[in-house]
C-alpha cells in the first residue's frame, strides 16, 4: 500500500500517517518526492482498507502497490533517485565512470591506474581487496592494505571509491574506507550481508546474480531499502546463460523494463558481462546508448600480469579511447560524463 500525501501536507500529517501504520503493526517509509510526500506500507500480509488512511487530513489517496517489490518500485517513487558520492552524481542523467583494477595488487599498481583513469574522466575508483574468488587457491585480495591503498589513491586523486563487501565480518572495516559498498554477484542473495548494509548509512551498489531473475534482483534490493538505506545502485554484470564463448551474458536486454520497474540508478559493468577486453568498449557504447547511469570498467597497466580478471582488463590506451568514445554518445544522448 502506498499512501500518497496532498502536496501542501504538513509534517504532523504525515507523522499521522505513518503512527497510523506503526498502530496497525506494520512499517512505514515516508519518501519525499518532488511535489508531495509519499508513505510506503511495509510488513502486511494482505489488503489494508484504504479509507484507514483516506480519512486522514492531509492524504490524497491510498492505492495498492501491485508489485511484491515496494520501495524500490516506481508505482511508489516515480522519480529516479539519485545519489551522491564525494561529489559526483550517480542516477537521474548524471553518468559515473567507475574504472580501476579488479584486485588491489600494490601500491604502484593501483596508483597508476586511478591517476590515468582520473586523467582521461573516471569519477570514481574501483578496486578490490576482499575478492570472493572461485577456486580457495586463487589470490583472494590484500584485506585492509588493500584499503589503505585505495584510501591513499582517493587523497591523491580526488575519486571516491568502490570496493566489495564479502562478509558481515568485515562490514566495520570496509565501512572505514569505503565510498560506496559494492555486493558481488555471488552474494546478491547474502541475505543477511543485505540487512546489514541496509542498516549503514553508505551508497550500496547491488550486482545481478549470476543467475537472477530480474524480479529476485529488485527483492534483494528491497531488503536493502527496507533496513532504512534508499541508496542503492543496481549493476548488471551479464547472467549465465548456455553460451560460453563468452564469460557471461550482458543482458541489455532487461535494461528498459528495469527503468520502467525501479526509480533506482542502473550501472552496467562490461568486463564481468563478457570477460574479454576487446568486448568492453563496445558493449560499454551500447550500454551508454541505452540510457544508464554509470559503467564499471576494470582497467590494469599489465593485464597479462594481473592476480585476477587479466583477460578482461583494459589496457591504459584502451581505457583512453573507450572514455573517448562515450563522449560522442554522451553527446548525442544529452548526458553529462
Ligand atoms: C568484481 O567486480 O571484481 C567482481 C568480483 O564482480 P562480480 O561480483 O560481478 O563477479
Ligand atoms: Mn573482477
Amino acid at each position: 500500500m502506498l499512501v500518497l500525501m496532498k502536496s501542501g501536507a504538513t509534517p504532523a500529517q504525515i507523522e499521522s500517517v505513518c503512527q497510523t501504520i506503526r498502530d496497525l503493526g506494520y512499517a512505514p517509509h515516508p519518501i519525499e518526492g518532488a511535489i508531495r510526500t509519499a508513505v510506503g506500507v511495509t510488513g502486511n500480509k494482505g489488503p489494508i482498507e484504504p479509507s484507514v488512511f483516506t480519512r486522514l487530513d492531509g492524504v490524497a489517496d491510498a492505492v495498492p502497490v501491485s508489485q511484491p517489490f515496494k520501495l524500490v518500485s516506481r508505482e511508489v517513487k516515480p522519480e529516479d533517485t539519485v545519489i551522491e558520492v564525494g561529489g559526483v552524481k550517480i542516477g537521474g542523467g548524471h553518468v559515473a565512470i567507475m574504472a580501476g583494477p579488479c584486485s588491489v595488487e600494490t601500491r604502484e599498481q593501483t596508483l597508476s591506474t586511478a591517476e590515468h583513469v582520473k586523467k582521461h574522466g573516471a569519477h570514481i575508483l574501483r578496486g578490490g581487496a576482499f575478492k570472493p574468488r572461485t577456486s580457495p587457491y586463487e589470490f583472494q585480495g590484500l584485506r585492509e592494505g588493500g584499503l589503505e591503498i585505495l584510501a591513499e589513491a582517493r587523497d591523491k586523486t580526488g575519486m571516491p571509491i568502490i570496493t566489495e563487501i564479502k562478509d558481515t565480518d568485515s562490514l566495520d572495516v570496509v565501512c572505514k574506507y569505503a565510498d560506496v559498498l559494492q555486493i558481488g554477484a555471488r552474494n546478491m542473495q547474502n541475505f543477511s550481508l543485505l540487512e546489514a548494509v541496509g542498516e549503514r548509512d553508505k551508497p550500496v551498489m547491488l550486482k545481478r546474480g549470476l543467475s537472477s531473475t530480474m524480479k529476485e534482483w529488485l527483492m534483494a534490493a528491497e531488503y536493502i531499502l527496507s533496513r532504512g538505506n534508499r541508496k542503492v545502485i543496481l549493476c548488471e554484470r551479464g547472467i549465465r546463460t548456455f553460451e560460453t564463448a563468452t564469460r557471461n551474458t550482458l543482458d541489455l536486454g532487461v535494461l528498459p523494463m528495469l527503468r520502467a520497474t525501479t526509480h533506482l540508478p542502473i550501472v552496467v559493468d562490461p568486463s564481468h558481462g563478457c570477460g574479454y577486453a576487446k568486448g568492453v568498449t563496445p558493449l560499454s557504447r551500447a550500454a551508454l546508448a541505452l540510457g544508464v547511469d554509470g559503467l564499471m570498467v576494470e582497467v590494469h597497466p599489465e593485464p597479462s600480469k594481473a592476480l585476477s580478471d587479466g583477460p578482461q582488463a583494459l589496457t591504459f590506451p584502451m581505457f583512453e579511447k573507450l572514455m573517448e568514445d562515450l563522449r560522442g554518445i554522451a553527446g548525442i544522448m544529452g548526458v553529462e560524463l
